[in-house]
């Protein structure tokens, strides 16, 4: 497919600016509707909603005090110890309730208990897990704390099929907005020397956004440094002297874009979609669950860095950069943009003016 292969310069305003939008797409991504440009609404999906499984939801004493024949001032015996089912843990706060057993201790975190005769009261944690070991207490905290997360679990589901059309255009619409960048950045790795992109890469690892040039040192500067030359102590010391100084030049804006592509993060985000939409809820395994629990909050982040990355790459293809990286791939200034040369193929050391550049750029467009 056919598409422009450098970004323009225009001399009116100084700027590189993208060339103008192809609606061309990855063919890996939106592949299941077959057309270029897939609408976000024409999806479907296997998975249902979750069902959860039904809680009490006790956020107050009020709650205890609703469930049937619920009483405290409970005498501990051997039979209650045995008997006992944890119904539902709470946390109650900030002001503590009361233990239903007999030692009315104050507590925030509790369980609702149901005796043997279908009637209800509470106990602290500490009391639970003093008490009941008889009732495998431990063993039905734990399966309510399972349920407790699996509801969790399907809940973000849910969340996130009610908000997967919304992430799918979001999706769709970064990826168009993407398009420019990418092919400027595919352009900017072909037209610049290999070494200046490894450093610009290097530098975006490494967060170093300023640029520094090393220069031999001239005489005055040499006997400034040698003033300062003091040890910790305050005394003068010798020291084997660099015959070299740094200099400031200038600060490399929008350099997170060579962290990572933009469309890449959107390549995962569609992943993450297509994985829980091709998901039948019949097939759907704890481990799936726990997995696709944490979509929604991927998505979302790699949705929010798609635009941030967005945002670097535009400040990134900025006139300024431009004047360092002729700077930094040539070791001179040369503020003057309409006279730049690359060194465009470094086998035959053959240089193209910009206006050269344009009109291949143009041919390789047409
Ligand atoms: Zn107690």
């Amino acid at each position: 497919m056919g598409y422009p292969r450098a970004y323009l310069y225009e001399k009116a305003t100084g700027h590189f600016v993208p060339p103008p939008e192809v609606l061309y797409m990855h063919p890996l991504l939106w592949h299941r509707t077959g057309s270029a440009i897939s609408s976000p609404h024409e999806r479907y999906q296997d998975l249902d909603k979750l069902e959860l499984s039904p809680t009490i939801g006790i956020f107050s004493l009020l709650d205890l005090e609703k469930q049937p024949g619920f009483r405290q001032g409970i005498q501990l015996s051997d039979d209650l110890k045995k008997t006992a089912k944890v119904v539902e843990a709470y946390r109650i706060g900030p002001d503590p309730i009361h233990c239903g057993l007999t030692c009315n201790r104050p507590h925030n975190r509790g369980y609702l208990i149901s005796l043997i005769d279908g009637s209800h009261t509470n106990v602290g944690i500490d009391c639970g897990q003093a008490h009941f070991g008889a009732s495998d207490f431990e063993g039905q905290v734990k399966a309510l704390k399972e349920v407790e997360r699996s509801n969790y679990q399907k809940s973000q589901i849910n969340k996130l099929l009610d908000d997967i059309p919304n992430f799918r255009k979001q999706a769709h619409d970064l990826w168009h907005k993407a398009g420019p960048v990418n092919n400027a950045l595919h352009n900017f790795r072909e037209l610049y020397p290999p070494s200046l992109v490894e450093d610009l890469r290097n530098r975006s690892t490494r967060r170093q956004s300023s640029v520094h040039v090393t220069k031999r040192k001239g005489e005055k500067e040499k006997s400034s440094v040698d003033e300062l030359a003091i040890d910790s102590q305050g005394q003068s010391r010798q020291r084997s002297e660099s015959e070299f100084v740094q200099e400031y030049v200038g600060e490399l804006r929008g350099l997170a874009t060579f962290t990572q592509k933009p469309r890449t993060c959107l390549k995962l985000v569609q992943e993450m979609m297509e994985h829980v939409e091709q998901t039948s809820s019949h097939s759907l395994s704890p481990a799936l669950l726990a997995k696709f629990a944490k979509f929604h909050e991927n998505i979302t982040k790699k949705l929010s860095e798609t635009i941030s990355l967005l945002e670097q790459s535009e400040l990134f293809f900025n006139e300024k950069n431009f004047q360092l990286f002729k700077f930094m791939a040539e070791g001179q200034y040369l503020p003057d943009l309409e006279r730049i040369e690359w060194n465009f193929d470094q086998n035959s050391g053959r240089k193209l003016s910009f206006g050269q550049l344009k009109r291949k750029r143009q041919r390789l467009a047409g």
